[in-house]
C-alpha cells in the first residue's frame, strides 16, 4: 500500500507541522483547510518544490459530503487510498458553561467529533479492503482532565479518546491501528487568545519549562504512524511536557 496520509486542518499550526513531518517520512500528503486556502496551497507548493507529493483541498470536516469529496480528490491526486488519516482539525472557544449556546455546542461537536467520524468513514472501506491502515486522532490534555470555561471543548476531546479506544478494538482484527495524541499547551494560533502573560505562566507551570511546539506533536504522530509502533493501538499518547502529571 502506497504511503498516503490525509491530515485534516493542516493549513496552520499542529496539522501543518504534522504534514511536513509525514512528507519527510515519505508520505504523499493530502492537506486540508477550511478558510486558509492560500496557506494550504502554499504548503503543497513548498513540499512539491522539495520533491514530495502533496495536494491541498478546502473542505469543512463538519460537512460529510465535502470532506468525503476532498479525501476522494486527494486519493485521485496522490495515486491511491489513504493509508494514514490524522484527524487534527479542531476549534476551541472559552465560555462559562452557562453561556454556551446550542449553536456553539453543535458547531464544536460537528467539527471536533463529527469531523473525525466523517473522515474515518471516508477512508475505512479501503483500509478494511487492504486489512491495513492507521488512524491518529488529535485529542487534548483537556479531554483527559477537566478544564474550567472549556467544558464544550474538553467534552469533544474526551469523546475523541472514547472513539479511539472503541474503534481500536473494533478494527484491530482488520490490522488497522487507531491511536490518539493528547497535546498539552502548544504554541499555535489557537492559544494566542490566552495572551502573552498566561502563556508565560503556562510555560512556567510545565515541568519541562516551556510550551510545546507543533513539531513536538508532529513527532508523536509520526511515531504512532511508524512500523515501530505496530503493537500500539487504542493508546492515548500525552505530549505535554509533564503538565498533567
Ligand atoms: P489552529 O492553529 O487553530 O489550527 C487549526 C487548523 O484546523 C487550521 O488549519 C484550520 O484551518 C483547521 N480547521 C478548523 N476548523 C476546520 C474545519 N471545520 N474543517 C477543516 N479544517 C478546519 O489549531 P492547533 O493549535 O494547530 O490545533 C490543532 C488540533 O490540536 C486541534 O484539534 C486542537 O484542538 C488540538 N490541540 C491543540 C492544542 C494547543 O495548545 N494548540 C492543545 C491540545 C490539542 P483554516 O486555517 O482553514 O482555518
Amino acid at each position: 500500500m502506497k504511503k498516503i496520509a490525509f491530515i485534516t486542518g493542516s493549513s496552520r499550526g499542529i496539522g501543518r507541522a504534522v504534514t511536513v513531518r509525514l512528507a519527510e517520512e515519505g508520505y504523499a500528503v493530502g492537506i486540508n483547510c477550511l478558510h486558509s486556502k492560500a496557506l494550504a496551497e502554499q504548503l503543497a507548493e513548498q513540499l512539491r518544490a522539495q520533491g514530495r507529493e502533496a495536494a491541498a483541498f478546502q473542505a469543512d470536516v463538519a460537512d460529510r459530503a465535502a470532506i468525503t469529496a476532498a479525501i476522494r480528490a486527494a486519493e485521485e491526486a496522490l495515486g491511491g487510498p489513504v493509508s494514514l488519516l490524522v484527524n487534527n482539525a479542531g476549534i476551541a472557544e472559552q465560555h462559562l458553561f452557562q453561556d454556551v449556546t446550542d449553536a456553539f455546542w453543535r458547531r464544536i461537536f460537528s467539527v471536533n467529533v463529527d469531523g473525525a467520524f466523517h473522515a474515518i468513514q471516508a477512508v475505512l472501506p479501503a483500509m478494511l479492503h487492504e486489512k491495513a491502515g492507521c488512524i491518529v486522532n488529535i485529542s487534548s490534555i483537556w479531554g483527559q482532565r477537566g478544564a474550567s470555561c472549556e467544558v464544550a471543548y474538553s467534552t469533544t476531546k474526551a469523546a475523541l479518546i472514547g472513539l479511539t479506544r472503541s474503534l481500536a478494538m473494533e478494527l484491530a482484527p482488520s490490522h488497522i491501528r487507531v491511536n490518539c495524541v493528547a497535546p498539552g499547551v502548544i504554541n499555535t494560533d489557537m492559544v494566542q487568545v490566552l495572551g502573552e502573560e498566561t502563556l508565560a505562566d503556562l510555560a512556567r507551570e510545565t515541568p519541562l519549562g516551556r510550551l510545546g511546539t507543533p513539531e513536538d506533536i508532529a513527532n508523536a504522530v509520526a511515531f504512532l504512524a511508524d512500523e515501530r509502533a505496530s503493537f500500539l493501538t487504542g493508546q492515548v499518547l500525552t505530549a505535554d511536557g509533564g503538565f498533567i502529571l
